[in-house]
């Protein structure tokens, strides 16, 4: 494999930097610590997603046809990296941009997409995506909350929790049970959060404020054409959309310049001194770029074509350990930074913490590269 980026990848790159550069307000750093799902960062990035649009820098890898520039998967993810390096200032729409958006090209019925993708391309949308439950997390073929079909609208009652933008976000992606199959009686429904019978409830986050929230669903109805793909049809799609979001995160870049961060303050300061120091920041080094090599392997395979299944898993653990590890890495060597000295270590420690959970837990991620990747056998129950 070849990982030189051509010239014309890294004037994309840089052209990013430039952009941020002077769209990022100087106390950048302070300010990202309200939390991604914070109102404050919210309305910011609207604003902000709305000039990578007009610069054509929000959607650039979806198809010409709907308003992207059709770049290959390799522009997607310096685009990607460019964006967490800098904290992830789209907020929330960067999950419009890396599964959403690509899941409504691909299974959207032609309302669907005239209605939903032309706001996430202007930078005007903000989805939540209703997936877990009480006692549904890593097992989500258990979801309980129910959808029934009664004439031309689904009534759907039940609750989802630990969602996050739900507070302030304008459609929900909404995983229900149709029947009783475990996993093909699972649909999905696209639900305006303005619907009545829907209720939202914030849960406190270390993350910030606005982060993860309870849903509760009471008799709410919408309309039969809020289906998205078949009924039964949910697994299928999600899986789809899991590989779109667990590549779409490159966590590592941040986890990365954290630490290039780290070091340099106690450079800085006389405390880069003594060889454990200097071992642990390696170690945690060579994790980032292990998730990185881990990252590119796929994306190299996603640039020829090829349909990527549980092999995202592999990327995805690796990147968990690179996070973990750098945030271990700033606890015991700058643990100042967590009070209020270093903004951006705090943030890439509040944003770490949680990684190994959010989008699946790590361990679930093991469990897949067991099964599906090594093809180990299972234990008889
Ligand atoms: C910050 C944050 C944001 C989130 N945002 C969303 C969101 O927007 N939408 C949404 O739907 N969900 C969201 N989640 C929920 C997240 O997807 C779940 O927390 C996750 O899937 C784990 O489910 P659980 O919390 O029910 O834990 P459980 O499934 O109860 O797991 C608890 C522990 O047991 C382990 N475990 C469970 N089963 C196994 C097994 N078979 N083998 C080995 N270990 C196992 C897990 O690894 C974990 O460590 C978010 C979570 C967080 C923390």
């Amino acid at each position: 494999m070849d990982f030189t980026w051509t010239p014309e990848e890294q004037a994309f790159r840089q052209r990013l930097k430039d952009f941020l550069a002077e769209s990022l307000p100087p106390d950048w750093e302070r300010f990202a610590e309200h939390g991604p799902a914070s109102p404050a960062l919210t309305r910011f990035a609207e604003q902000f997603c709305g000039k990578l649009a007009e610069q054509q820098l929000l959607t650039p890898h979806w198809p010409e046809a709907i308003g992207g520039l059709g770049l290959d998967p390799w522009h997607q993810t310096v685009l990607a990296e460019e964006m967490w390096i800098a904290g992830e200032p789209r907020g929330g729409q960067y999950m419009n941009v890396n599964w959403i958006g690509p899941t409504l090209i691909r299974y959207g019925t032609e309302a669907q997409k005239a209605r939903y993708l032309p706001p996430i391309a202007a930078g005007r949308a903000l989805w939540c995506q209703g997936f877990s439950e009480p006692g549904s997390g890593s097992d989500l073929a258990s979801l309980r909350t129910r959808a029934v079909l009664e004439g031309d609208h689904y009534r759907v009652n039940g609750q989802k929790i630990w969602t996050s933008y739900a507070g302030l976000a304008d459609t929900c992606f909404l995983l229900c049970r149709t029947s009783d199959d475990r996993k093909r009686g699972i649909s999905i429904l696209l639900v305006p959060m303005d619907t009545p019978g829907i209720t939202v409830r914030q849960i406190p986050s270390l993350i910030g404020e606005g982060d993860i929230h309870e849903v509760f669903f009471d008799d709410m109805r919408v309309p039969r054409e809020a289906l998205f793909g078949e009924e039964g049809q949910a697994w299928e799609i999600i899986a789809y959309s899991l590989v779109n979001e667990r590549l779409g995160i490159p966590r590592y870049s941040l986890a990365r310049a954290a630490l290039d961060r780290a070091v340099a303050i106690l450079r800085e300061q006389g405390r880069w001194t003594g060889e454990a120091v200097k071992i642990e920041a390696a170690h945690a080094a060579a994790l980032c770029e292990a998730a990185r090599t881990a990252s590119y392997a796929i994306v190299t395979r996603r640039a020829a074509g090829e349909t990527i299944g549980a092999e995202s898993s592999s990327a995805r653990f690796a990147t968990v350990m690179a996070e973990r590890r750098v945030a271990e890495f700033v606890v015991e060597h700058l643990p100042e930074a967590l009070a209020d000295a270093h903004p951006y270590l705090k943030m890439h420690h509040q944003r770490g913490i949680v990684a190994g959970i959010a989008a699946g837990a790590a361990e679930i991620q093991l469990n897949i590269i067991a099964t599906d990747v090594l093809k180990l056998p299972r234990e008889p129950r």
